[in-house]
This record gives structure tokens, C-alpha cells and sequence, in this order.
């Protein structure tokens, strides 16, 4: 490709809504325009980044015995209907009607329609086990499209859905994925831990993410983990053992205390001159639009995808000020955020903390402002019934496995595997005839790849100030050629030279040969990212060319055949 041709249009500043690095390099560099909210266009170069990732991801897929086909990207109500998911789902699913008022919506995954097809094409137990894929746009109207093609509306997802007849072969088929996924995000050059995940309340099944570590904003996710065993789990699934910590508050004697103006753990603790560890602190949730009753040991926060697997909820949030109001009036209190607790309020879900149970002594609120009881026990409290780990883990907790201190980092989730049983199956009625001539449902796994997520993940973990430094696998093209003055004949010609033997060995190769400053384009091709570039300037006439890689500051001068044979073994040996 000549450089004079190429489709790209890089720019001098970054978009005013980008963020994150991915976000500002893409735009910047040309490889991508936003056509709407969480919505791009692809242009060339991004377009060949994106090919070369899901060329990789399918070769590893057919490898590791999956199949690949393509379902429709929208879909019929009908069968959302049957899975139950119309209904919960949300506003992320992008509803429309056709002309017939039939009700449809954008793919954002399709569990649905893939049971479908199951239901009628898998018939019976000799059939199975299977795996079936696709690789395709998914449309999500997220809450919060940003951070570019980390998060967008339309993205290229691969998705994969497997079916068996028992456990130990989804079991099985899960690990397979495991290590296709390794394969996929090695060969992408890209470092990824898979971690434990959330798989939500419903089924309570297994579930993995794969994660490239970031530490920058860009990861959504706290990963906890240890160095010393494999332990490693997104924060939303994180387990852990305490540290010690003061649980006893060593009052004297039960009794109600003015605590005036205490509305944060932080101003009762300092006021009552006590650590937070032995207050009891209690959180009004709305789960699914019904109050839950959160209680913690207030040095300790509430992670709250545990708080709404523990009670089943879709959905959690705080609530307001108006409906802590509304639940203490309908309780006979009148007192506001700061001074709540469990007593008189037994109606309601009370879902306490693991750290409570150890508790001795300690600060509790009564639903009365500015008062607090202190010195009191857990025998005061009988609407505590039971337990449950709803604790967000803190970096320095202990390992569940090993017992030496957690790590906390950020991490984009790239990837992930998952064990569904048969949550569709079941009630779609996709069935099969077992051995045994008897109807059973699939057992499912599915196992989905952010392809336009990897791109921008690769850029989050592969860049500088100059700009993006792509892993050869993925790269547009592995190679710029630079002649830094497109008028002289030497230069033109050795650079020309190079150029068509590298594009005869299959090496991807642009030829700048625009009438620039050779400053112009060195910097263009810093910010595009080539892993290789070759500049062809005033050493020629030594015999001479500079031969540059990337992610290295130095450059070597080199003969150009040398450089030619130095680019072809680098960059098959990669490719390999
Ligand atoms: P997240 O928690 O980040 O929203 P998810 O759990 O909703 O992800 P899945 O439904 O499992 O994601 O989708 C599979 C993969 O698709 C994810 O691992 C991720 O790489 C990618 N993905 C999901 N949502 C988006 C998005 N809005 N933009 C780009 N990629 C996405
Ligand atoms: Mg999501």
C-alpha cells in the first residue's frame, strides 16, 4: 500500500469525548469515527486490525473443534418471550416494531436465538456434544457508552454456545474454551489473567473473565489476586479472610447516646472515639424495587452484586433520602441516613455482613436522629437471622486459598466463560432424546470474546506518548517504509526496491511516499503504530538504511537487504 492512497486522516488533537488513551490514539491515528453515541465506523486500518482478530479468534475456535455460522441480528420478541428475558432484560435491549406492530430487537447476544436452532437441529444424545459460534455486530444500548470501542452501543462480539448431555462434558467443553481463550489473546499479543467472575443470581453456575490488566481508568473492573497462588477473581466474586481488627468497642454497658450531627461513619467514629470497626453500619438498598436492609461492619464496604445475588434481585441500588424517609415513616421512625438500624424493622430484608458476627459491644443505630445505642450485642438484634459474604475485598485481606495478602489492579474484561446449565434450555423446551429414549433439556455453556474490545484493549496496553505500538499479529501493516525525500532518485528507488520484495514474502508494507517532511511522517507512523519501520535517507549513500522497531528508542543502520531479511524472519517468526 502506498501511503499517498491509503484511506486514513490523522489528526493533530484529541476528540473532546475521549477519556481513555484507546479512545484519543483511534481517532486520532484514523482508525475509527464515531457516527453516533457508542456508535463508529470502522475505517481501513481499524477495519484490518479487526479482521486480524477475528481470524485469530476462528482459527483457535475450528481448532478447538467449534463451528462456526451466522444468525440474524435481529430478533423476534416471541423467543425472547419464551426464555423469560423480554420481560428483565432491560433497556439495553433495543426494542422495535415492524410494519405488522410485531414486536423485534437488535441481537445483544443470542442465547435465544442459538436454543432455537438447537431445539430443532439436535434431536438426539449421539448428536452431541456440540459448539457453535459466530462473530458479529451485538447492539447494547448501554447506560454509558464511552471509552470509544471499549464500550460502545455496536460492537463485534464472538460468541459461542455449547451443547451436552451432562455436566462433566460442559465441563470439559468449558476448560477447552479456557485454553482456546489463551491461545486467542496470546496470539494477539496480549497478557490476560482469567479470574473468577459474578455469574449473577439466577443459576449460580460457574463463571471465568479474561482481564488485560490496566492500570488506568479504562478498566472497569477491580481484579483482586494473589502473587503467591492462582488465585484471582473479579471484585464482584472476590473472597477473602479478615485481617485482625478492634471488634469489640468495650463499653461498659448498653445505653442510648447523643451522637448530634454524626451522619458518617467517619464523624461517629471521631465523635464516639471509637475505630469504625465496631460500628455496625446499616445501608438502605432498593432491590428490584423493594427495601433490603444491608448491615456491615462499618470499616468494611458492601459489594453490591453480592448484596443482590444474596437476596435475588436484578437490579440494586442506594436509596433515596425521599425513600429512607418514606420506610421510616411506614415503620413509626422519622430519623434520616446516618441513624438507621435493624431494630423495629424485621418486616423488611435484612441481609447482614459476615464481619458482623464477630461483633462485641458495639455502636448501632436506632432509627432515631442524632442517637445511637452503644454496648449493644448481637442478642439485641433478632432481626439478624443468618449471615452471608456481601464484603467488598480489600487489598491486604488474605487469600482464600493460601492464606498470604491480596493485590488489587484494574482490569478490561476482554473475554469470558460460562456454564448456563439449562437457564434456556429448560424454559425454551429445547430438548433432546437420551440414551435412555427420555426427552432432557441441553446442557449449555456459552463464551463470548469482545473483538472491537480486544482492539482498544490492545492499544490500552500497548502504546506510548508517540502513539500506538501494535503486537505484530494484529498490526494493520507490520511495515513503513520511509523515504525521507520522495525526489531523490537513490532513495526512491532503494525504498521502491524493498517494498515489492517484502510484499512478494507476504509481509504487510506501506510505502510512504508522500511529498512530506520526513519529521511529518515519522510521526504519523508513531501514531499509527507499525511495529516496523525502514528509513531510507541520506546513509544511502554508504549503502545504508535505518532500521527502527517501534517499541525500542534506538535505530541501526543496516544494508537494505540485510534490513529486508531482518523484517521477513522477525515477522514470520511472530506469525508463525
Ligand atoms: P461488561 O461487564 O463489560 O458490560 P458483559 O458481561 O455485559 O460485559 P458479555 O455479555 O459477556 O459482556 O459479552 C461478552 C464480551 O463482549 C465481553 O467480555 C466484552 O469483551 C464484550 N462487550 C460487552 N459489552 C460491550 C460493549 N458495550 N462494548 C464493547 N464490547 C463489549
Ligand atoms: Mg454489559
Amino acid at each position: 500500500m502506498k501511503m499517498s492512497k491509503l484511506f486514513v486522516q490523522t489528526l493533530r488533537e484529541n476528540p473532546s469525548d475521549a477519556e481513555v488513551v484507546s479512545h484519543k490514539l483511534l481517532v486520532r491515528a484514523g482508525y475509527i469515527r464515531k457516527l453516533t453515541s457508542g456508535v463508529y465506523n470502522y475505517l481501513p486500518l481499524m477495519w484490518r486490525v479487526l479482521k486480524k482478530i477475528e481470524n485469530i479468534t476462528r482459527e483457535e475456535m475450528d481448532r478447538a473443534g467449534a463451528q462456526e455460522l451466522l444468525m440474524p441480528f435481529v430478533q423476534p420478541q416471541e423467543l425472547w418471550e419464551e426464555s423469560g428475558r423480554w420481560g428483565v432484560y432491560g433497556a439495553e435491549l433495543m426494542r422495535l416494531k415492524d410494519r405488522h406492530d410485531r414486536g423485534m430487537c437488535l441481537g445483544p447476544t443470542h442465547e435465544e436465538v442459538i436454543t432455537s436452532i438447537a431445539r430443532d437441529g439436535l434431536k438426539s444424545y449421539k448428536q452431541l456434544p456440540v459448539n457453535l459460534y459466530q462473530i458479529q455486530s451485538k447492539f447494547r444500548d448501554e447506560i454509558r457508552p464511552r471509552f470509544g470501542l471499549l464500550r460502545g452501543r455496536e460492537f463485534i462480539m464472538k460468541d459461542a454456545y455449547s451443547f451436552a448431555t451432562n455436566e462433566e462434558d460442559l465441563m470439559k467443553e468449558y476448560q477447552n474454551m479456557a485454553q482456546a481463550y489463551k491461545r486467542i489473546f496470546e496470539r494477539c499479543g496480549l497478557e490476560t489473567k482469567m479470574v473468577q467472575s459474578d455469574s449473577g443470581a439466577i443459576g449460580g453456575k460457574i463463571s471465568h473473565e479474561f482481564m488485560v490488566i490496566t492500570d488506568t481508568d479504562a478498566g472497569e473492573n477491580d481484579v483482586f489476586y494473589c502473587e503467591s497462588c492462582d488465585y484471582a477473581a473479579n471484585s464482584n466474586h472476590a473472597v477473602s479472610n479478615l485481617p485482625d481488627a478492634v471488634v469489640d468497642g468495650g463499653f461498659s454497658k448498653k445505653e442510648i447516646v447523643d451522637t448530634p450531627n454524626t451522619h458518617s461513619i467517619d464523624e461517629l467514629s471521631e465523635f464516639l472515639k471509637i475505630p469504625a470497626s465496631v460500628i455496625l453500619k446499616s445501608i438502605l438498598y432498593i432491590a428490584d424495587s423493594k427495601p433490603v436492609l444491608a448491615l456491615i461492619r462499618a470499616d468494611r464496604q458492601v459489594e453490591e452484586t453480592k448484596l443482590m445475588n444474596a437476596v435475588c434481585a436484578n437490579e440494586i441500588r442506594i436509596a433515596t433520602a425521599g425513600e429512607i424517609e418514606e420506610i421510616m415513616n411506614q415503620h413509626g421512625f422519622n430519623a434520616v441516613a446516618g441513624f438507621i438500624g435493624p431494630d423495629g424493622l424485621g418486616d423488611i430484608t435484612i441481609v447482614a455482613d459476615e464481619t458482623v458476627k464477630d461483633m462485641k459491644n458495639f455502636v448501632v443505630g436506632i432509627n432515631q436522629t442524632d442517637k445511637h445505642l452503644v454496648g449493644a450485642n448481637l442478642l439485641d438484634l433478632p432481626e439478624i437471622k443468618e449471615f452471608c459474604d456481601i464484603r467488598l475485598c480489600e487489598a491486604g485481606d488474605f487469600c482464600p486459598q493460601c492464606g498470604k495478602p491480596l493485590k488489587v489492579t484494574r482490569g478490561i474484561e476482554v473475554g469470558n466463560i460460562f456454564q448456563l446449565g439449562t437457564k434456556y434450555s429448560e424454559p425454551m423446551n429445547a430438548v433432546y432424546t437420551d440414551i435412555d429414549g427420555k426427552n432432557k433439556p441441553f446442557i449449555m455453556g456459552c463464551y463470548g470474546i469482545g473483538i472491537s474490545r480486544t482492539a482498544a484493549a490492545a492499544v490500552e496496553a500497548h502504546h506510548d506518548e508517540h502513539g500506538i505500538m501494535w503486537p505484530v499479529a494484529i498490526a494493520p501493516y507490520h511495515v513503513v517504509i520511509v523515504p525521507v525525500n520522495i525526489n531523490d532518485d537513490v532513495q526512491m528507488q532503494v525504498a521502491q526496491s524493498m517494498y515489492e520484495t517484502l510484499l512478494k514474502e507476504g509481509i504487510e508494507v506501506v510505502l510512504d511516499d508522500r511529498d512530506e517532511r520526513a519529521g511529518v511522517k515519522f510521526k504519523d507512523a508513531d501514531l499509527i503504530g507499525f511495529p516496523y519501520r525502514v528509513t531510507v535517507g541520506k546513509s544511502i549513500s554508504e549503502g545504508l538504511v535505518e532500521f527502527k522497531i517501534r517499541n525500542l528508542e534506538e535505530t541501526i543502520k543496516i544494508e537494505p537487504s540485510q534490513a529486508v531479511e531482518l523484517l521477513i524472519g522477525k515477522i514470520k517468526e511472530i506469525l508463525k
